[in-house]
């Protein structure tokens, strides 16, 4: 890291006077501070301006994630994203150089110059056979089995992009120095680039990332997050074919090695730690019945709660891989690291911060037909809570998870290892859905998922405007970082030195549904929004 200007420990506390903003309305109360950084009157009032600036960026806003939606991409496929979001970023002054770390759906845009530099990061890619037509209240696809944003990967990055816009302008008429990032995050339902990015050094002279990911709230936390990290590793075998019938006995099946290396793993499941997450599909089962299978390959997830627990499963499974070999005489041809994922540890200075201006901003005001569509969907799925969108922030910061039972994984855990880190959470989905499905694509291009964005982009532009007016803050965030995160645990990566981003997947999918959604390009020249050119009713839910 090289850094040698962190300072002194100083305990942080920020008091806040919650005034709910996110409906544009009235300015954001004076801030109090007692760590160390004195109030500031010309921070708050380019808060406000910034909180209005966003605020009148909101159609803008609104057409960011209504194309993205359209163009449904999966991991390291993302060609319209790309070009689409590069496009904005040129017209909007920044120099971004493209294809960043061999990952042609990759970049990082840079705008700005001199310390600090913050990185704006948020995912970008979408589900496999998630499509849905949005504000529709049951499983309706668009185009059935193509891929669709069940995850709502496609409102991230029209939070960062308006905060940055929003703030580059504040900056430019004040000459406030400073450096803004932006980048994706490419592939990461196949958590598959941001060890690269690390890797590659993007992160090398950054001085804080704010990350940000769709949620049904506005939320942050510090320290150790609940969930895991992973290793995404398939392993092929190889055997010999012979003919299945004729002669059995001459040919050796690479798929029996995969049945087997499954089986060997599922047996070994009940001696694992409950706290791990294990999984797997089989990407090659052979090719016809009648030809022994001489290839064949198993893709595995191997999720834990911290680094080294990550790297026993890993070694379990190479273990259980070469016995499967060994058992039906064929060889463990390779192992190919297809993702990996540290667990997550986000910074405690930057959270308070974060926390602080979600508490400003407060959530957004709910219309009746976008509680409508929440209710209607959550009866659709048998839920047992069906109270609809959620109408206020929480009560107080999250600190560290306690009791973590384990759950899924970003590969942004890569990045908070690396430099101080937050992710924040915006309102753009509708809770108690299941992940990765369609309902989850349901909000993401309605009002639900615009508001929540223009939401997510008012805090990050206060934040943004707290780091870069208040190089204390920043110099806190380090020391966290270093003398406290990072005391005992250091970053090692799990990719290992010759494994590359593997960055075919996906296509051959992308290259089959791309044509059939094309024809469902949002045009924002001819349609204020993307419902209005789908022709959807908003909300459409079924009769009682
Ligand atoms: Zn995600």
């Amino acid at each position: 890291m090289g850094r040698s200007r962190w300072i002194s420990v100083v305990v942080v506390t920020v008091a806040v006077v919650a005034t709910p903003l996110a409906q544009g309305g009235s300015a954001p109360q004076p801030t109090s501070r007692s760590n160390g950084v004195k109030p500031d009157p010309k921070v708050d009032r380019l808060k406000n301006e910034a909180v209005a600036e966003v605020e009148s960026m909101k159609d803008f806003t609104q057409q960011m994630v209504d194309s993205i939606f359209s163009f449904a991409e999966l991991g390291f496929q993302e060609v319209e994203t790309n070009r689409y979001l590069i496009d904005i970023l040129k017209k909007n002054g920044f120099t971004v150089q493209e294809g960043i770390a061999g990952i042609p759906t990759a970049f990082m845009a840079t705008w700005g110059s001199g310390k600090p530099v913050i990185a704006l990061g948020s995912d970008i890619d979408g589900i496999p056979q998630a499509s849905q037509k949005p504000g529709v209240a049951y499983h309706a696809p668009m185009i059935e089995g193509a891929p669709g944003h069940g995850e709502g990967h496609n409102s991230g990055q029209a939070v960062n992009v308006t905060a940055a816009i929003a703030v580059k302008k504040i900056m430019e008429r004040d000459k406030i120095p400073g450096t803004i990032r932006i980048w994706p995050g490419t592939a990461e339902e196949l958590v598959g680039t941001k060890a690269y990015f690390v890797r590659e050094g993007f992160f090398k002279d950054v001085d804080i990332a704010l990350f940000t990911h769709v949620s049904d709230n506005l939320s942050v936390s510090w320290g150790d997050r609940d969930g895991t990290g992973l290793v995404s590793v398939e392993y092929s075998f190889r055997g010999e074919t012979a003919h299945s019938a004729g002669a059995p006995w001459r040919g050796r099946s690479a798929l029996d090695a995969v049945e087997l290396m499954n089986i060997g793993w599922n047996y070994r499941r009940e001696h694992l730690p409950l706290d791990h997450r294990s999984h797997y599909v089989i990407t090659n089962g052979g090719d016809q019945p009648n030809v022994v299978p001489r290839t064949a390959s198993v893709w595995y997830y191997f999720r834990h709660t911290t680094y080294p627990r990550i790297k026993e499963l890993w070694k379990t499974g190479d273990d259980i891989a070469k016995g499967a070999a060994m058992m039906t005489g064929t060889e463990l041809a390779s192992t190919r690291v297809l993702g990996s994922a540290w667990p997550q540890h986000f910074n405690r200075t930057v959270a308070e911060v974060t926390w602080a201006n979600i508490k400003k901003v407060g959530m957004p005001a709910w219309s009746e037909a976008d509680q409508t569509l929440a209710k209607a969907l959550q009866k659709e799925l048998g839920n047992q809570q069906q109270n609809g969108l959620t109408a206020k922030v929480g009560d107080e910061l999250q600190g560290p998870v306690r009791d973590n039972r384990g759950g899924g994984s970003d590969d942004i855990g890569d990045i908070s290892w690396n430099v101080p880190t937050v992710t924040l959470r915006f309102p753009s989905n509708i809770p108690g859905l299941p992940g990765h499905n369609w309902a989850n694509a349901i909000s993401m291009a309605t009002p639900i998922a615009h508001k929540g964005a223009t939401a997510g982009a008012k805090v990050q532009a206060l934040t943004m405007i707290d780091l870069l007016l208040q190089p204390a803050l920043v110099d806190q965030a380090w020391d966290y970082f270093r003398n406290v995160q990072t005391k005992a645990m250091k970053y090692e990566p799990l990719i290992r030195p010759d494994d590359k981003p593997a960055i075919e997947l996906n296509k051959a999918v992308m290259e089959r549904f791309r044509p059939e959604l094309k024809k469902y390009y949002y045009d924002p020249s001819r349609y204020k929004t993307y419902l209005e050119q789908l022709g959807i009713t908003y909300p459409t839910v079924k009769k009682p």
